[in-house]
């Protein structure tokens, strides 16, 4: 039986792992434009110095706080930044309301920090974790085609 599949692969991850270490170009992280769209409740919009354009609901900044305790849990459930918690299957299930904040402030000059309507508001968002999980369609839709698509 042979392992190449499994030093490949781990090679492969190495690379992937020092391509997400790499820091990203100032103007890529350099927001002009930051849409907080409370009254709508739909998300968080924000222009970038390169031109992009990236978009997060709500639920997904909820979902993808950076702070220790919900990165942890994330880890223990081994869930992705923005992936929500699994729910119990229930007959008849709880409604829960759709995470929105009540307000959003600046962090000095490079991170926004949200005030949740759950009481949860200990998450700092940099520009930069924002930009690297970037929700736009064009972002999502490359890195469904990285991570494992069938051949
Ligand atoms: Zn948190
Ligand atoms: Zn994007």
């Amino acid at each position: 039986m042979s392992h190449e599949g499994i030093r490949i692969s781990s090679k492969e991850q190495k690379v992937r792992e020092a391509e997400e270490n790499q820091p990203l170009p100032r103007i890529a992280v350099t927001p002009e434009k930051v849409r907080v769209l409370l009254t709508e409740g739909k998300g968080m919009e924000i222009d970038w110095a390169d031109g992009h354009k990236s978009k997060w609901s709500f639920a997904w900044l909820r979902a993808a706080c950076p702070c220790a305790t919900c990165e942890q849990e994330r880890k223990a459930e081994g869930r992705a930044p923005g992936q929500p918690q699994p729910r119990p299957a229930e007959l008849l299930p709880m409604y829960t309301p759709p995470a929105k904040p009540a307000s959003a402030q600046p962090v000095g000059r490079y991170a926004i920090q949200f005030n949740w309507l759950d009481g949860h508001a200990s998450g700092i968002y940099s520009w930069d974790y924002l930009r690297r999980n970037c929700q736009c369609q064009e972002c999502a839709f490359a890195g469904s085609e990285t991570s494992g698509a069938p051949n």
